[in-house]
């Protein structure tokens, strides 16, 4: 059934309505995301300064702690850590690490070895030093 006049006049205009409304809502879906990540980026970052805090306090526990991708995402994506048997300082990126982004950073300690050790034949944990926002010069990685 063809519309009248009036009625083609009031589907162009809820249509227009519409349209618009897709724009608006589009927009305000995009800002809130953007706030929201801004949001869970702070969350990840003060995680990671917590962490830092314990570790620079007590030296421990290092469980619980951030993951991976809430370090890096965080601003933290580097790991300071040293060799429990040679103390051998080392700086490892966690953006090039091989493992899960959502494997947690206490989770580490018993997977990064120490080179030196290794060759030695030895298998020590690493000890959990800091999460860092850049390398640090003490800790080159080898
Ligand atoms: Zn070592």
């Amino acid at each position: 059934m063809p519309l009248s006049g009036g009625d083609r006049k009031a589907l162009t205009k809820e249509l227009a309505k519409a349209r618009a409304m897709t724009t608006i809502l589009a927009t305000r879906s995009a800002e809130k995301r953007v706030a929201g990540e801004a949001l869970i980026r702070e969350a990840d970052d003060l995680a990671c300064q917590s962490w830092n805090e314990r570790m620079w306090s007590d030296g421990g526990p290092i469980d619980p702690s951030p993951s991976i991708d809430q370090a890096i995402n965080g601003g933290y994506a580097w790991l300071e850590i040293r060799c429990s048997r040679c103390k051998t300082p080392r700086a490892v990126d966690l953006a090039a690490l091989p493992h899960v982004p959502t494997t947690c950073v206490h989770d580490l300690a018993g997977r990064l070895r120490c080179e030196k050790c290794r060759k030695a034949g030895k298998r020590p944990i690493a000890e959990l030093l800091q999460l860092a926002p850049r390398r640090s010069t003490a800790g080159e990685a080898p």
